[in-house]
């Protein structure tokens, strides 16, 4: 990667998305220093403006941005970095830095809840009691909703069919959560399922 510093007193501007979601998460930027000890740790390190001095995102917070990929712009003097972040990426504690006018869908927030909900397990959490009863009783869950739907749907209810299909839909989230896997990942596998056909 041959990245040209010249134009901006060494600077180049940043853009970290998440990799999962793709939600746009902060614009920062890199000097070649920043650059190299990112791509050497896998974790984003700037050139802070305001502190001049290099900057890894999380160094107090541990709010780390967890490098997945690095790509150049088409002149090569900015970067598009992806990444997986260890919490919320804003200071003031929000997720991006940019509000959240719907670029991100609900699907994906509820994703996020429920992997909080996981890493902070609470007494009063669904979701954490039952990722906590394993795997076979979350895909039973999945069976059971699943069951419920096709019940509803022989049924002339629009109301019960579509909270069956709510129901589903979350426990099948939960249940991609719990092999490690998100939406994204069935997403990417209907893509190129398209692709073939084409
Ligand atoms: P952190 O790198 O998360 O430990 O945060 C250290 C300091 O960097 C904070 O107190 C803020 O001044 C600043 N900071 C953290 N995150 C951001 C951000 N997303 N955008 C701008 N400044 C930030
Ligand atoms: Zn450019
Ligand atoms: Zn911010
Ligand atoms: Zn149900």
């Amino acid at each position: 990667m041959k990245i040209d510093f010249s134009k901006n007193n060494g600077l180049i501007p940043v853009i970290i998305q998440n990799n999962e979601t793709k939600q746009v998460l902060m614009l920062g930027y890199m000097n070649e220093e920043a650059l190299q000890k990112t791509q050497k740790e896998n974790v984003v390190t700037f050139f802070s403006r305001s502190k001049n001095r290099l900057w890894t995102k999380g160094e107090s917070s541990a709010n780390f941005l967890k490098v997945i990929s690095i790509k150049e712009d088409c002149d090569q003097d900015a970067l598009l970095i992806q990444v997986i972040p260890d919490g919320p990426t804003c200071h003031n504690g929000t997720t991006s830095c940019f509000a959240n006018e719907a670029q991100i869908s609900f699907l994906n927030e509820l994703e996020n809840i429920i992997d909080d909900r996981i890493s902070n397990p609470n007494s009063e959490s669904y979701v954490a009691s039952l990722f906590q009863k394993g795997i076979n009783k979350i895909a039973q869950k999945v069976g059971e909703e699943a069951v419920e739907l096709i019940i509803e749907a022989k049924d002339n209810d629009q109301d019960l069919f579509l909270g069956e299909a709510a129901d589903l839909l979350f426990h099948y989230l939960i249940l991609l959560k719990a092999k490690g896997l998100c939406l994204n990942d069935v997403e990417k596998v209907l893509e190129s399922r398209v692709k073939i056909r084409e």
